[in-house]
């Protein structure tokens, strides 16, 4: 018999994110569908023995917090209780397997905000410059670009915010047409106020070297070097009060800027976890650890942030850049894209009400490639792939063996029949693990259901239910359940109740990849009457809903 083919990650632990969750609202199809990316990576990487902390936070400073929590007239922190008990609770039922979830607005966050921040001061990275913006005089304050709305500079649109435009213009607030402060509906006047301002071109040998030594996908890599060669303009990392944020420590009436501390929400969440275990390492000996291997997953929209800002801050406080950063594109339903701001979305909670955690992940993973394209899902398109793949072809080998095997007292052969074809199924299993590792969940999909489909094949072919001999049907079943361990265990990181379920057939509760080639013979089993139920597309009416909307994708 040959050996799978497999090479075990070449660090012994991992430290993992997901982007931030804002705290304004529920978790979407989108956080959804990013968060079972990375759990698909986080639970195949334990398997290969790792030792993986994957965390992730609410992302809890700025505006649109602020605005939320007037508008229902309760604090900011009350809010962000609330918010972060449905996003926890959320993620839980999609069986996102965080180690730590955590908040920006913490004492961890603040601190090590706090820390990068002397660092950047300490390296003369910093520039304090004066800039005119709208100032409310009836209000006593100046605006944020989510207090002022005006007409578009560039197209005339009326009634946009003060940053951009849903034409796509972006722009300074100053440049807004007529422009309305939505405080108090007086027009505001331009004054100046004093900001502070981080020097990232300073840092783009290094983002440059970073890039070429493949941290990031070639699409990504092609857009930041875009940026790169545009030059990189100097980053205002701190905004006026009253802002809900973290103060700018000597700087009175100054807080930073929400997406500086959003990112250190990262390593601040890592320190919240070792605290919580008492370890007596800090977030810096993991993150800095030559044996930790570090990746951010996030999505496409926020790659110049997680390629550009975020590495400047990191050499800027002289912290290493992650090893990786996994950009992936956004989902669509039935063709629509999804916007809060049209009302046309699907809470992660509304898919969970009416859709099986396994079922949900299957879906999104077998249609999330490596790259950045944008990938669809529909209720027909789910109903389908998970009846024809789960029920009809994985779980089905189990079940059609069933009654055959326990003529045979449910007992396997000491040994297979068919080595040759075993052979077979540990190449695909090994193209699975291959794909795993490069976060290609559709490949990985497609390799396991080549694994289920050759293994049905050979029960049509061989057919035991018309083989009269005991030892010979036995044997059959034996080559067929050896093969169904196999899918059972790769389907571990996607559908982890279906495979414990699997799994349990052969009284395992876990399979890691260096027992992953074992065949499971001379033993009892137990196949259960179901493993796995049939969904019906009608029963998805929140996909149903937007998939009869009338926002097309342009
Ligand atoms: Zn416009």
């Amino acid at each position: 018999m040959k050996n799978l083919s497999y090479t075990p990650p070449a660090k012994s632990r991992l430290a993992m994110t997901t982007a931030l969750p804002y705290a304004n609202g529920d978790l979407h199809i989108g956080h959804g569908s990013e968060a079972i990316q990375a759990d698909i990576f986080a639970r195949y990487r334990r398997l290969a023995g790792q030792e993986v902390i994957f965390v992730c936070a609410d992302d809890c400073h700025g505006t649109a917090v602020e605005l939320l929590a007037a508008s229902q007239n309760k604090s900011p922190e009350r809010v962000l209780q609330e918010v972060g008990a449905r996003h926890r609770a959320d993620f839980a039922r999609a069986k996102i397997s965080f180690d730590a979830y955590h908040s920006t607005h913490s004492p961890e966050n603040e601190a090590i905000a706090f820390a990068f921040f002397d660092e950047l001061k300490r390296g003369g990275h910093l520039q304090r410059k004066t800039v005119p913006q709208l100032y409310d005089e009836q209000a006593g304050r100046f605006l944020d670009d989510r207090r002022v709305r005006g007409t578009c500079p560039d197209c005339g649109r009326k009634d946009q915010y003060g940053d951009a435009c849903e034409c796509g213009a972006t722009y300074d607030a100053i440049q807004l047409v007529d422009p309305v402060s939505t405080l108090t509906g007086a027009r505001p006047q331009v004054q100046d106020a004093e900001h502070l301002f981080f020097k990232i071109e300073a840092f783009a040998a290094e983002i440059r070297a970073w890039l070429a030594s493949g941290a990031v996908q070639k699409e990504v890599r092609a857009k930041l070097l875009e940026w790169l060669d545009e030059g990189l303009r100097d980053w205002c990392i701190t905004r006026n009060g009253p802002y809900f944020g973290i103060p700018v420590p000597g700087e009175p009436g100054l807080f930073f800027y929400v997406w500086l501390d959003a990112p250190i929400g990262y390593l601040s969440t890592l320190q919240h976890y070792l605290q919580e275990k008492q370890s007596n390492k800090n977030w810096a000996d993991i993150w800095s650890d030559e044996n930790t291997e570090t990746r951010h997953f996030i999505g496409k929209d926020i790659i110049n942030f997680h390629g550009l800002f975020w590495p400047a801050l990191l050499r800027g406080a002289h912290v290493p850049l992650p090893d990786r950063l996994h950009a992936h594109g956004f989902v669509t339903v039935g063709g629509h894209k999804m916007s809060k701001s049209r009302g046309n979305s699907v809470t992660l909670a509304q898919l969970l009400d009416q859709l099986d955690a396994d079922a949900l992940r299957y879906a999104i993973a077998a249609r999330m490639g490596d790259g950045i394209t944008d990938f669809n899902i529909d209720a027909e398109g789910v109903a389908e792939k998970v009846n024809s793949d789960l029920v009809g072809k994985i779980a089905n080998i189990a079940s059609r063996l069933r009654p055959i095997i326990a003529m045979s007292d449910n007992l396997l052969s000491d040994s297979l029949p068919d080595s040759d074809l075993f052979d077979q199924a540990l190449v695909l299993a090994g193209e699975a693990l291959a794909c795993f590792e490069s976060v290609n969940t559709a490949a990985a999909v497609r390799s396991i259901v080549s694994l289920a489909d050759l293994t049905n094949e050979y029960v049509d072919r061989e057919a035991p239910w018309t083989v009269d001999d005991p030892d010979q049907r036995r044997a059959i079943c034996t080559q067929a359940l050896a093969q169904f361990r196999l899918i059972a265990a790769l389907m571990q990181p996607i559908c982890p109740g279906l495979a414990g379920r699997c799994l349990a057939v052969f009284g395992l509760s876990k399979v890691g990849w260096d027992e992953l080639a074992i065949p499971p013979t001379g033993q009892k089993i137990t196949i259960p009457p179901r493993l796995f139920d049939r969904i019906d597309a009608a029963a998805l009416s929140c996909l149903g809903e937007i998939q009869s909307g009338k926002e097309t994708v342009q």
